[in-house]
């Protein structure tokens, strides 16, 4: 089937899904978007993602032309009129169509835009082996500069960070905040298992407030698995048992070397092996 693109309300196809090059999202990057998945045509936690999109929005004063409600109606219509099961939705709010300055005032009103379709960040056997990273020279955007906690169209930070692990032949970087600890990864949250204890950065180091990270703390409680947020350093990961990566499109997927040093055995950890499966058992999948 043809898929739809919701576009201000209007569900069009494919081809002509298209934006003004006037739209400030295009020529600013001035926007906010949320990625969110559906498995067996249940959304996954879409209310932290619409919680978290409106807080984006709310942060850059962007007003969105919908209610929270109304946008997860939208959202839900999306997904039906698609007709995927297992999808990722790409949710993006726009500044708008304005003119070649930055004043977010002269743009005509925000867009709303709704993407269903489907995505595999890596591949299946990176799963079973682990990814490889690096701690990029690049460190994440000063919170004080542009907040990470806000999810905005700008990702140059991120993209130039994922050059480096790229050219580094990793398929994926750490990046250190200003203070020069752990941060995150280019478009995922990073935890690590230290002594059977498992730890993640704070979103105060500066990081996306990730919905796949609360789902696992949460699944951790459940599982007592005893956790921390700690400040971590480049030796921390160095010197980790277990390294895993948490994220709506990469779902939980473990790390095996850092830099160079192998993580623990080198092999999936048993904490990592147990999160995976309970979220798998969350997502039904
Ligand atoms: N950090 C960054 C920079 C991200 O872009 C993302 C989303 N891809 C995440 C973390 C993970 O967040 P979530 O689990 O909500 O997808």
């Amino acid at each position: 089937m043809e898929p739809k693109v919701y576009i201000d309300g209007q569900f069009v196809s494919k081809k002509e899904a298209k934006v003004s090059v006037f739209d400030h999202g295009f020529l600013y990057g001035d926007g906010v978007f949320e990625g969110i998945r559906s498995y067996k045509g249940k959304i996954l936690e879409l209310d932290a993602h619409v919680r978290r999109l409106y807080e984006s929005a709310k942060s850059i004063r962007l007003e969105i032309p919908l209610t929270q409600e109304q946008m997860t109606d939208a959202i839900k219509e999306s997904l039906r009129i698609n007709g995927l099961n297992d999808s990722y939705l790409r949710v993006i709010i726009t500044r708008g169509v304005g003119y070649l300055g930055l004043s977010p005032w002269k743009t005509s009103h925000p867009s709303v835009i709704i993407i269903v379709d489907q995505i595999e960040l890596y591949p299946a056997e990176l799963y079973q082996k682990g990814l490889e990273l690096i701690t990029c020279a690049t460190i994440r955007n000063h919170p004080a500069a542009l907040s990470p906690r806000i999810k905005s169209l700008n990702y140059l930070n991120n993209i130039l960070a994922k050059i480096e692990a790229i050219d580094a032949g990793a398929q994926e970087g750490i990046m250190m905040n200003h203070e020069g600890h752990v941060a995150e990864c280019t478009g995922d949250n990073i935890f690590i298992v230290r002594s059977g204890t498992l730890l993640t950065p704070p979103t105060s180091a500066g990081i996306l407030e990730g919905v796949t990270r609360d789902i696992v703390i949460e699944l951790a409680g459940k599982a007592n698995i005893p956790f921390k947020e700690e400040t971590l350093t480049r030796h921390d990961l160095f010197v980790a048992d277990e390294c895993f990566l948490t994220g709506t499109a990469a779902e939980v997927i473990p790390a095996t070397k850092i830099d160079g040093r192998v993580v623990g055995t080198g092999q999936v950890g048993p904490i990592t092996r147990q999160l995976i499966d309970a979220f798998h058992k969350r997502t039904g999948r």
